[in-house]
């Protein structure tokens, strides 16, 4: 059965008018639902009790019940463990950023769009998990509003901020999930309920060019950001099992049309290993493969996941890679993580109700995503 937050605002219409209620009536429970964020139909006052009755019946609110909720230690970034209506466990992430940094003021959700996932990267819990199954539109949406209700209610608390930014960076692959993820970028967009200006969202992807080439055609521009993490196949595919599928010059290929289309600059994801690819010579192959893109390069420490035979590099390492990708003209940062301590970080969702690394690692700090 559909949940609420399945349906789009004319499909909401649709089923009120298919039961003889007048249009309007869709549009008041679209704004309780998104917009005073009611977690449930009794708040609804102004919507007929019987019609309340029925949509509860035929149209319930998403079973997603918090298994546990973790705070990192500077209680900015805070991991929820959802189980779905089917025992499927999901993971999502809110992370607010210290008052004083570059990105103060934001309240970022990072959602899952599946729970597992196929993909393969050797160096991600989620990947080593495998996949179960896509999740829903409401399953999607769910996630962003259960956070935005929590803050909603500490409104008046420093870390009371209403929800700034959505990042498809959590559980899963968001192009395997595209139209379950897509809808969900439109409910929150709804002017009418949520609000969210699309270019506060974010889709991070690990290279599917269908998905790439079909987000440059839509009207809604988000963000849009791909995980290379390797500068030639042989070492990419070594990294990533499915990556033979999309091969990087296709990959680059799909970003400049989504460029052209869209006038807006890609985010490129590299995650920095030991030993695997962050030699100063694959920084400069890395700026070779992007020279002249409209592009913004992400570095991304490797989190520790279960697999102890991957590290991150040292810092100075580190940013010599970033030294030498700058020098070849190529933008990039390294990027902040946040909840390492908590395994919210990057890569190191799974949704097990028991993983912690033994210690948190050295975090670098020099730029937020
Ligand atoms: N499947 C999508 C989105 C979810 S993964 C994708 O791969 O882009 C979100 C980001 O976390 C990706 O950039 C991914 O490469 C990165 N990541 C995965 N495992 C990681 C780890 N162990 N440490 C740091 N980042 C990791
Ligand atoms: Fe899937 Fe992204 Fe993890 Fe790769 S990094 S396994 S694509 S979630």
């Amino acid at each position: 059965m559909p949940s609420l937050y399945d349906l789009s605002l004319v499909e909401l219409e649709s089923w009120v008018a298919e039961r003889g209620q007048p249009k309007y009536r869709a549009r008041q429970v679209w704004e309780w639902a998104y917009r005073h964020l009611a977690p449930s139909y009794d708040e609804m006052t102004n919507v007929p009790a019987a019609l309340r009755a029925s949509l509860a019946a035929g149209l319930p609110f998403p079973a997603m019940d918090t298994v546990r909720e973790q705070t990192s230690d500077d209680a900015l970034t805070r991991k929820r463990l959802i189980r779905l209506h089917d025992g499927k466990l999901i993971e999502s992430v809110l992370m607010l950023y210290d008052p004083r940094s570059e990105s103060r003021g934001r309240a970022t959700v990072c959602v899952s769009s599946q729970a597992g996932c196929a993909m393969g990267c050797g160096f991600c819990a989620t990947g080593q998990a495998g996949f179960e199954r896509n999740l829903t539109t409401g399953e999607i949406a769910a996630q962003v509003i259960a956070f935005a209700r929590e803050q909603k209610a500490h409104a008046k608390a420093a870390s009371g901020r209403a929800i700034t930014n959505v990042v498809f960076m959590g559980m899963g692959e968001p192009m395997a999930n595209y139209n379950a993820v897509w809808r969900a970028v439109e409910t929150l967009h709804s002017p009418e309920g949520f609000g969210l200006a699309a270019r506060h969202f974010t889709i991070s992807t690990v290279g599917l060019t269908q998905g790439i080439r079909k987000l440059g055609g839509e009207s809604l521009q988000v963000g849009l950001a791909v995980s290379l993490h390797a500068p030639d196949d042989a070492l990419r595919q070594s990294m990533i099992s499915t990556a033979h599928r999309y091969p990087l010059a296709e990959i680059v290929g799909a970003c400049r049309e989504y460029i052209e289309a869209t006038g807006r600059r890609v985010t490129f994801e590299y995650c920095l290993i030991e030993n695997v690819n962050d030699a100063p010579e694959q920084a400069q192959a890395l700026g070779r493969l992007l020279k002249g893109l409209l592009c913004h390069v992400n570095l991304i420490p490797v989190n520790p996941t279960a697999d102890a035979g991957i590290r991150r590099p040292a810092r100075a390492r580190t940013l010599a890679f970033q030294r030498e990708l700058a020098a070849s003209g190529i933008a990039c940062t390294v990027r902040v993580e946040k909840g390492v301590e908590i395994s919210a970080a990057c890569g190191q969702l799974r949704g097990d109700a028991s993983h912690r690394p033994d210690a948190a690692p050295q975090q670098i700090a020099i730029s937020g995503r």
